[in-house]
């Protein structure tokens, strides 16, 4: 391809994005093919010779699309909103036809430029402490793939610290804190560091956080037993129903365990920080007060395409100390006069994609006001979601306090009068029952390709998740989808009646 066929095919790919967006509405969510569809479509071997453009567009149309879930469609409401915006497409394309690996400042000095500039716009519009800024020399903000990746960085980087300030402690004593709600990315770090991990019990009348009490126990339960937890990953907005770790009881505790890292985890979360509005509520002095490093994507709720996970620390060395390898040939003048920062030292990899360039366009089109409002209007259509599940007349139920643009419902045992089934009405209410009647309910709602949820379990209970956050969602598809909620769930009960 030349650059005149580069400029014309260019045109037709944005052409058909357009298309795309003109028609997602009216698509099905959620695509319909059958596990291995695309080898009968997509020959075994690659082509010997090259292939017109247009065909290889057409094939993508024909046989890509029908097998895409659409994440951006209005009725996605699964797993949690994944960002997407014309801006942010422009900005990838752009940053993807000057590819560098960007490791080292020289590398392209625009590309490591740009990122400590957008982290610091990123933690101005969150209202972060100063010290997590890259202007404050001390701490600094990093772009990571994702969530996983920050918290595994935070987890090495608490690690090589900890090893520092206690050298006679022996690796197998070594622990990682989560809690029972946390996401798996506390796990997936234990296992691929080989470090133990202790998932401590949330409060399951306390919206499912973790209470300080239940921390301080454990913290001298571990002692007792010669074990040594190095870092807490708190959770600001947990993957199953929203809920926030109590900080402040954490932050009254970290105090007195000055060498226990405490990273914050608000990968979807954490950009409402952008609405003053909701800081106090969600403990954001006390994050800002303790946090030794603090997380959030803003691939997920924050309108910049995926991948974009922005991650601080309040002392950049703490990351520099732990991951810093310069061999000879990575070495450059500017790198050893101290004066640029070299981004490899920052994460795990070497090389590293032009990310910022995402967040400059996205951040620059909508403005903090225009930020906001997304992020508001998503909170606005999951309050209307509340208020229209309340009117259900008890046919279904939210199972613990929306969080922001998060929702979990069930059926609710109010559904299940004693006529409505021939069993004892007493069977009726147990939590196996319900699991069993909600399994059933989520089935049905799976089996249609017009909307689309995922389910999880809290404190034992089968519920179904309900997560906003797609730009074209409109009050009209929140009814649409509490219809079909209201309409599926009546069915089951009534089959329970046959
Ligand atoms: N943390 C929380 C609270 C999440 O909800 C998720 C995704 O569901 C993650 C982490 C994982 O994010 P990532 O895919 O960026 O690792």
């Amino acid at each position: 391809m030349d650059i005149e066929q580069f400029r014309k095919a260019g045109y037709n790919a944005i052409d058909r994005i357009c298309d795309y967006y003109y028609n997602l509405q009216s698509m099905p969510v959620k695509s319909s093919v059958s596990p291995g569809y695309l080898a009968q479509h997509i020959p075994t071997n690659p082509p010997e010779q090259g292939e017109p453009w247009q065909q290889i567009l057409d094939d993508y149309t024909e046989h890509i699309i029908p097998g895409l879930t659409h994440w951006q469609h209005p009725s996605f409401y699964g797993y949690f909103p994944t960002a997407c915006s014309f801006p942010g497409i422009l900005a990838d394309l752009l940053a993807s036809s000057t590819p560098n690996p960007g490791f080292n400042w020289s590398c392209s000095p625009a590309c490591t430029e740009l990122e400590a500039l957008m982290m610091d716009w990123a933690a101005d519009l969150l209202g972060l402490h100063k010290e997590f800024f890259n202007s404050s020399n001390k701490g600094g903000g990093v772009i990571q793939t994702t969530a996983s990746d920050s918290a595994l960085v935070a987890v090495v980087a608490a690690r090589s610290r900890y090893q520092r300030l206690h050298p006679d402690v022996l690796f197998k004593d070594l622990i990682i804190y989560t809690t029972t709600q946390t996401h798996s990315l506390g796990l997936k770090a234990g296992l691929i560091l080989g470090i133990g991990v202790r998932a401590i019990e949330v409060d399951a009348h306390d919206k499912y956080a973790l209470r300080g009490s239940t921390l301080r126990k454990t913290l001298e339960d571990d002692a007792a037993d010669g074990k040594h937890p190095f870092i807490l990953i708190a959770t600001l907005g947990t993957t199953s129903s929203g809920a926030s770790d109590n900080m402040p009881e954490i932050r009254n505790i970290a105090k007195d365990y000055p060498s226990l890292w405490i990273h914050v985890d608000a990968a979807w979360a954490g950009v409402v920080f952008s609405c003053p509005e909701y800081r106090d509520k969600l403990y954001h002095t006390d994050i800002n007060e303790m946090a030794t490093s603090f997380c959030t994507n803003f691939h997920k709720w924050g309108l910049v395409n995926f991948d974009c996970s922005a991650f601080w620390v309040r002392d950049r060395s703490l990351l520099t100390e732990a991951l810093d390898i310069t061999p000879p040939f990575l070495r450059t003048k500017e790198g050893d006069s101290g004066q640029v920062v070299d981004y490899r030292n920052w994460h795990l990899a070497l090389g590293r994609r032009f990310r910022s360039l995402k967040m400059w366009f996205v951040f620059r089109t909508y403005g903090v006001d225009g930020f906001q409002g997304y992020i508001r209007r998503c909170i606005g259509l999951n309050t209307l979601f509340q208020e229209k599940i309340n009117e259900t007349s008890s046919l279904l139920e939210l199972v613990t306090t929306p969080s922001l643009s998060l929702s979990v419902i069930r059926i609710s045992p109010a559904a299940l009068s004693p006529s409505s089934s021939s069993s004892d009405s007493t069977d009726l209410s147990t939590q196996d029952f319900m699991n069993t009647l909600n399994q059933t309910f989520y089935s049905r709602l799976s089996a249609r390709n017009d909307i689309f949820l995922t389910q999880t379990i809290l404190n034992g209970a089968f519920c179904i998740r309900f997560s906003i956050g797609a730009e074209l969602t409109t009050e009209d598809d929140i009814c649409r989808a509490v219809d079909t909620l209201i309409e599926e769930a009546k069915n089951v009960v009534e089959e329970l009646r046959v």
